[in-house]
C-alpha cells in the first residue's frame, strides 16, 4: 500500500480506517483484516468513496450484514465500503423508502407498527437491505424483488443512478444489479391491521426457529438449491448432517448451515464445504453450487 487512501478521501465525510479486521462485523464472526474500511455518511459521500477507487485503482467490495459472506483468515487487499450510516427509513402512503445500511429485521419491525405489510415474507433473513438486493434475498414466501417499486444505486464510476421496476432483473437470490452499488431502495407495501402482520410475522418466526439454527453464527444456507429439490436434503441423506472440520460444524438442524462453534477459520470452512460437496457428489452425481460469497480466497 503506497498510498493514505485516508488523505485522498479527505473530503469525504464519515470514516476511513487502514487494517481492520473484518470478523466481527461479519454473521459467521470469522475473516482477517481489510486494507481499508470506508464508512460514508451520506449517499453523496459513498459516490465520492467509489470515484476516488476507481481514480487509485483500489479494489472496492461492498459489505452489508454480512450475513452471506465467508472472508479469508488472511483477509482482502484494498478497500471494503460499509453503508451502515445510511439507515434513514421514510415513509409516503404505501412507499416506504429504506437506505442500504438499514437492516430488514428493523425495517420490518417499522412497517409491521405502522399497519404496512408484506415485508413479513421475509422475516428471520438478518440482511442488510442493500445486501438483500444484491442478492433478492427471500424465503418460500415471497422474495426481495416482488415488493420493490424503485432502486437508487451508484454505478462503479461514481455516478447516481434510479430505477424503476422496468429496470429490474432479479433473478434466483441474485438481484440482477452486476457491479452496482444499492444506496436505497423504496418498497412498495400494504396497508393491514398491525395484528394480523404480527401474526404472520410470529407464524414465520416460529417456523424458522424450528427448523434452522437461526441463533448461531452462520452464513444461512451455504449451497444453492439445485433444481427440483433442496441442498439440505441432500446433505442430510449423503450422511454429512454434523460433519465437522475444525471448530466449523454441519448443523444438526438443517444441513445446508454451517456453524462456527467458536474459533472456526475460513480455511475450515471451505474444506468442509468441499468434503460436503464430494458426499454429495459421489451419493447423487449432484455439484452443489456454492449461495454463499468468498472474499480474499484470489490466488
Ligand atoms: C441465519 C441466517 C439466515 C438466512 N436466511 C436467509 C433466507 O431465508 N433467505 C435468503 O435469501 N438468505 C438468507 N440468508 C443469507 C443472507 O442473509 C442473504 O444473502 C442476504 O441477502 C445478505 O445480505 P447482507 O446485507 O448480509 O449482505 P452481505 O452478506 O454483506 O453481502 C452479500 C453480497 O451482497 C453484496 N452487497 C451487500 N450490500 C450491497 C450494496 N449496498 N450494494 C451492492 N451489493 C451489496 C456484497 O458485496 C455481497 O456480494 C441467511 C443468513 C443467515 C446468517
Amino acid at each position: 500500500m503506497d498510498f493514505d487512501l485516508r488523505q485522498a478521501l479527505a473530503g469525504m465525510r464519515g470514516a476511513v480506517r487502514q487494517n481492520v479486521v473484518l470478523g466481527p462485523m461479519m454473521h459467521l464472526r470469522i475473516g482477517g483484516p481489510a486494507d481499508w474500511l470506508i464508512e460514508p455518511y451520506a449517499e453523496e459521500d459513498a459516490a465520492l468513496a467509489v470515484r476516488v477507487c476507481r481514480d487509485l485503482d483500489v479494489p472496492l467490495r461492498v459489505l452489508g450484514g454480512g450475513s452471506n459472506v465467508v472472508v479469508a483468515d488472511a483477509g482482502v487487499r484494498g478497500a471494503v465500503l460499509h453503508l451502515g450510516n445510511l439507515n434513514r427509513i421514510v415513509r409516503d402512503g404505501p412507499l416506504v423508502t429504506a437506505g442500504a445500511g438499514v437492516t430488514l429485521p428493523s425495517l420490518l419491525r417499522a412497517t409491521k407498527e405502522i399497519g404496512l405489510a408484506g415485508l413479513e415474507k421475509l422475516t428471520g433473513i438478518p440482511a442488510m437491505v442493500g445486501g438483500a438486493v444484491a442478492m433478492n434475498a427471500g424465503t418460500r414466501d415471497g422474495e426481495t424483488f416482488e415488493l420493490l417499486s424503485s432502486l437508487t444505486t451508484v454505478t462503479r464510476d461514481g455516478d447516481l443512478r434510479v430505477f424503476g421496476r422496468e429496470g429490474f432483473h432479479p433473478r434466483y437470490r441474485d438481484g440482477g444489479i452486476e457491479d452496482e452499488i444499492v444506496l436505497q431502495a423504496t418498497f412498495v407495501l400494504t396497508p393491514d391491521d398491525p395484528q394480523a402482520i404480527f401474526e404472520r410475522f410470529s407464524a414465520s418466526l416460529k417456523k424458522r426457529n424450528a427448523t434452522q439454527p437461526v441463533t448461531q453464527r452462520s452464513v444461512g444456507c451455504v449451497f444453492r438449491n439445485p433444481p427440483g429439490d433442496a441442498a439440505g436434503r441432500l446433505i442430510e441423506v449423503a450422511g454429512a448432517k454434523m460433519l465437522r472440520i475444525g471448530n466449523i460444524e454441519v448443523s444438526g438442524l438443517h444441513g445446508n448451515y454451517f456453524i462456527n462453534l467458536g474459533a472456526g477459520s475460513a480455511a475450515d470452512f471451505v474444506s468442509l464445504m468441499e468434503e460436503v460437496r464430494r458426499r454429495v457428489r459421489e451419493r447423487f452425481g449432484v455439484e452443489l453450487e456454492p449461495e454463499v460469497k468468498f472474499w480474499g480466497f484470489e490466488p
